[in-house]
């Protein structure tokens, strides 16, 4: 009898844990960060790190702010995330990302050897996979379209706000 409870116990721990450590629920915190940029009138994308179902880094779009082309949210969250681990290898952490990264953060991606990259929207402008030839590590798994819609309509209505802006 004991045990059983001790198991349904263990089943419910388990439900908690998954719930927090769902996509859904790592691609909102990196939602949230490209909310920030939003805010703070860069292009808003967010980035996420995750090592051990533990969030190491957060970022979001700094290149106004920084006066950086490089400091975009991927560019800042690998940096972030080496530093805590005091490794220049990303080998099991995981990146959720609110747009599809470019070809420089695809770059520093397959430096890193990433082990996985989750992916908002598509960008279909500036996003590595128009790049034809295969840009992140053979070994990084890559998945597209979590929580897509979300990440698209705060781009374009940024979009809509810096139009506005200029008339
Ligand atoms: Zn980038």
């Amino acid at each position: 009898m004991g045990s059983d409870r001790k198991r349904n116990d263990d089943q419910y721990k388990d439900q908690i844990m998954l719930s927090i450590h769902s996509d859904e629920h790592y691609m909102k915190q990196a939602l949230l960060e490209a909310n920030k940029a939003f805010e703070e009138g860069e292009i808003p994308v967010g980035a996420i790190m995750i090592c051990q179902n533990r969030i190491i880094a957060r970022a979001h779009n700094q290149v106004e702010k920084l006066n950086d082309v490089t400091a975009h949210a991927e560019m800042l969250a690998i940096t972030a995330a080496q530093n805590y681990l005091g490794s220049k290898y990303l080998d099991e952490c995981t990146l959720y990302v609110t747009l599809e990264p470019c070809i420089m953060c695809a770059g520093a991606l397959f430096w890193s050897q990433i082990k996985k990259v989750i992916i908002g929207a598509r960008d279909e402008m500036r996003g590595f996979s128009r790049a034809g030839a295969p840009v992140l590590h053979p070994k990084t798994e890559v998945s597209f379209g979590l929580m897509e819609n979300d990440a698209e309509i705060l781009i374009r209505n940024f979009f809509k706000k810096m139009r506005g802006n200029n008339n």
